[in-house]
């Protein structure tokens, strides 16, 4: 099972503690984590195993939209900040749109993240 994350600057402290606050179901199910760049070092050094990918405005999230469509990549969490403009904004919307193409999982909050993660219990 890999789940992919990803959370823009004003997100990452929240995504960095919905992790730990859901540290059980993620170990318990050997849930592998992708991530983009940025995410995924501030996730390391709260101690997760997480394979970083580039960062998101340098294709990173480009990176996981391809796991997505390749079948590799089961669930997306994604924390965005609805209150920044972002200049990779059309990979991020490639993103959500291949989720919904191939019926992939996909949590934009992290009250949503935290029911698709019950699912696990
Ligand atoms: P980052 O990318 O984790 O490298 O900051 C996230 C994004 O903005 O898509």
């Amino acid at each position: 099972m890999e789940i992919a994350i990803i959370a823009h600057d004003g997100k990452k402290a929240e995504m960095v503690q919905f992790l730990n606050e859901q540290k059980d179901i993620l170990h318990k199910n050997e849930i592998e984590l992708v991530s983009t760049g940025t995410t995924g070092a501030k996730v390391e050094k709260a101690g997760f195993i997480v394979t970083k990918f580039l960062s998101g405005p340098l294709g990173g999230d480009a990176q996981i939209a391809a796991r997505v469509a390749e079948g590799k990549c089961n669930m997306v969490i994604f924390f965005r900040d609805p209150l920044e403009k972002h200049p990779h904004e059309p990979d991020i919307f490639m993103l959500m749109r291949l989720c919904d193409v191939h019926n992939v999982p996909l949590a934009t909050n992290p009250a949503t993240a935290e029911l698709l993660l019950q699912n696990f219990k």
